[in-house]
């Protein structure tokens, strides 16, 4: 019993010493993707539910490592909300995102807003405030052009920081919605406390919208609610026409998902602006 006490032990140190080696590794390279600059951001298009057209896109996190080629958020979010990297590469995210859409502006592609996705973290970093306030005088844009993204998560965090950052962050001119909307236990809580401008309706709910008679009465009662208190709704990860369909009966205001485009690069935006024309 001692004996295999002991090998227990002497595997799970072996264990814990890899895990920590390789976290630790983790942690360095993803310092180190940011500090080389190796994050980029695909730009998933948002159209207005009636008519089609794009109103919005959607700034999606991606790291192009030097040999495991294109990584995608599900595998370094999380770590890089646990160690803390998360806020400056937030920053990063704002910083390239505002910049983008000046450069959008120069070529003619204007009136379109750009949502960025915030960790709670980030969201009540003492520095945010001025920090994209800095982002948008540089890109000599206007904070209304700004969507911040936070997911029901936050509402985890202190309720009144919450709520009075919001609150500060809306009377500076940016709109806050609310991401993967009725994912979570806390949905109500967030509409009774927070003046968010927006709801994004979770993929799952939109994804049964047909085949599902409950999803289509969860999502209307969902898009009824956001009427009555008078936020915007956006239906998230469309994917088929009869979706859409179903949205635009429900009066859903924008919708986004791989119908209408994938999350791209800003080199085929650019493309298709050119190739389609920018109405
Ligand atoms: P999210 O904010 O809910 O973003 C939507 C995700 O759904 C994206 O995955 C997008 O590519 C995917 N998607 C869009 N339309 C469809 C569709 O029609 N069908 C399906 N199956 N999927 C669709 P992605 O880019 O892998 O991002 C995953 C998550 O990572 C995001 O979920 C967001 O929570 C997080 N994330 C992405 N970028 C950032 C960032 O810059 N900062 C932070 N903190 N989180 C980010
Ligand atoms: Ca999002
Ligand atoms: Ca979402
Ligand atoms: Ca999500």
């Amino acid at each position: 019993r001692k004996i295999s006490n002991r090998k227990t032990t002497s595997v799970y140190k072996a264990d814990m010493h890899t895990y920590l080696k390789e976290s630790m590794l983790s942690e360095m390279n993803l310092r180190k993707g940011l500090d080389l600059n190796e994050f980029e951001l695909h730009y998933q298009p948002q159209v207005n539910c009636r008519t089609g057209e794009v109103v919005g896109f959607e700034a999606l996190l991606r790291w192009r490592h030097p040999e495991r080629g294109l990584i995608f958020p599900a595998d370094f979010i999380d770590l890089a909300e646990s160690t803390g990297l998360i806020t400056p590469i937030g920053e990063w995210v704002i910083k390239e995102s505002t910049m983008q859409i000046n450069r959008w502006k120069k070529i003619g592609i204007d009136n379109v807003s750009i949502s960025i996705n915030l960790s709670p973290r980030h969201f009540l970093h003492h520095t945010l405030p001025f920090y994209l306030d800095k982002c948008i005088t540089e890109a000599g844009i206007k904070a209304e052009k700004v969507v911040l993204e936070i997911t029901e998560n936050v509402a985890l965090e202190d309720q009144q920081a919450v709520t009075s950052r919001i609150n500060l962050l809306k009377d500076m001119g940016y709109a806050i919605s609310i991401d993967d909307f009725g994912k979570g236990y806390s949905a109500f809580i967030y509409l009774q406390h927070f003046p968010v401008r927006e709801i994004k309706i979770d993929r799952e709910f939109i994804s049964e919208l047909g085949n599902n008679s409950k999803s289509t009465g969860i999502v209307q009662t969902i898009i009824h609610l956001a009427e009555m208190l008078g936020l915007r709704t956006i239906g998230e990860g469309v994917e088929t026409k009869e979706q859409w369909d179903i949205l635009k009966q429900l009066g859903c205001s924008d919708l986004q998902g791989y119908y209408f485009s994938r999350p791209l690069e800003v080199d085929v935006i650019n493309k298709l602006f050119e190739e389609y024309g920018r109405g």
